[in-house]
């Protein structure tokens, strides 16, 4: 078992450098849009199209611009950018088939910036790290007016330790821009880490250094450490006896709040409106009372255990989770955004690491196996792996794959700054 980080290490370029680098991604990416409007006009955008075959048909306009193996790089580069449209559309992130939103995706080729990121392999990049310096070392690297030699690289030097050691694959170029539009270089690499190296490695890219926060429907967070999981789920939970303040129920109250809403709702009097009004008040006094209890707890039991927390970043949070009617009131009347808000400032605050992991798979992906499908979820509530019959609370599953696509998003995170 493996685990793939990112990497990344800033490039000191002279002026002329990065003028090459510059017009290097500019030529890459225009020849990025031409083989994309080939990919679509062969409806890459509904089914899979292997790297080879797009090869084949964008071949007469790539190499009017690029040599072979910079062609290769960029074809391939397109045929991902399908694939993850194709994902995306699969998941719902652009809305149900049919949809305004999705059908706008739908409608043209996936465009590149002229500034997105390059991939570079091996003969197209090389690295000679300094023997001396474990944060440093220079680069050789192909652009549009030949190569360039001897660019200097730095990083920090645990991640600087793993590129070393374990590079794998492709590395993407890339180049940012600061507020007044000065430009930098950095190389993005991804490394495969075996899981024995992490745990005797810098504690932050441990998978066990993250509490995992997994936010739901029935209960509003779930932790992958377990002792706190049952604690939140006891006070918060669909099933807590002992609500804040003696309220009762959690998920009762909201219930309870949704229901006299609907009445007050239909009835649309003067007085009716006043007391709508009022109760909405209460409500969110209430949501934000038990967001900010959660969001405490957590950062408090982060902060003593010396590890960093994972959440969901909550774009899309809505086509992820698909309800079923009666939960969808109750689910968007409850502030999620507000307990991220919560957890992030209480965190910073505290000086405790905060990783936003990209949702997708969390919920349906092994944490005993790793196999991951969607019929490993039967219901809400349940995970059944229909590969090695592991069964576990979804929610606890959930906030499981989120710790454990934490150390990659910190990683990507962490970029040595431009200064
Ligand atoms: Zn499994």
């Amino acid at each position: 078992m493996a685990v793939k980080l990112t990497v990344q290490v800033r490039l000191g370029t002279a002026t002329e450098q990065m003028r090459s680098l510059l017009s290097t991604l500019v030529t890459c990416n225009q020849a990025a849009n031409a083989a994309s409007q080939v990919a679509f006009a062969n409806g890459a955008a509904r089914r899979h199209m292997s790297m080879r075959s797009l090869q084949k048909l964008a071949y007469d306009e790539l190499k009017l611009t690029l040599s072979a193996q910079p062609s290769l790089l960029t074809t391939s580069k397109v045929a991902a950018a399908y694939s993850t449209l194709r994902a995306n559309l699969r998941e719902g992130r652009y809305g149900k088939p049919g949809s305004k939103r999705r059908a706008r995706v739908e409608a043209k080729p996936v465009r590149f910036r002229s500034d997105a990121a390059q991939p570079y392999d091996d003969r197209c990049l090389s690295w000679q790290h300094s023997p001396t310096d474990p944060a440093r070392g220079t680069v050789s690297i192909w652009t549009v007016d030949g190569r360039l030699k001897d660019i200097a690289y730095v990083g920090q030097p645990g991640q600087v330790a793993m590129l070393r050691s374990w590079r794998q694959g492709e590395t993407d170029l890339l180049v940012r821009r600061d507020g007044a539009g000065a430009p930098t270089a950095f190389l993005v690499a991804t490394v495969d880490v075996p899981a024995g190296a992490l745990a005797d490695g810098p504690h932050l890219f441990s998978p066990e250094g993250w509490v995992g926060v997994d936010m739901g429907i029935e209960n509003i967070a779930v932790t992958s450490d377990r002792p706190l999981a049952k604690e939140l789920m006891g006070r918060f939970g669909a099933d807590a006896t002992d609500g804040p303040g003696g309220e009762g129920k959690v998920s009762a109250r909201r219930k309870k709040n949704h229901q006299l809403r609907e009445k007050l709702q239909k009835k649309g009097t003067k007085s009716a409106k006043r007391l709508l009004k009022r109760r909405s008040r209460k409500e969110s006094r209430f949501a934000a009372d038990v967001n900010h209890q959660i969001s405490k707890r957590i950062v408090a039991e982060a902060k003593r255990t010396g590890r960093g927390i994972a959440r969901e970043d909550l774009t899309g949070i809505r086509e992820r989770v698909r309800l079923r009617k009666p939960q969808r009131a109750t689910h968007s009347s409850w502030a999620f955004a507000q307990l991220a808000e919560f957890l992030d400032y209480k965190a910073a605050r505290e000086g405790v690491p905060m990783a936003e992991v990209d949702p997708a798979n969390t919920s349906r992906r092994c944490t005993r196996c790793g196999h991951t499908e969607k019929g490993n979820r039967p219901s809400q509530a349940e995970f059944c792996c229909r590969a090695c019959g592991f069964v576990e609370h979804a929610d606890l599953v959930g906030a499981d794959n989120i710790a454990y696509k934490a150390p990659q998003a910190w990683a990507q995170s962490t970029v040595p700054s431009a200064a």
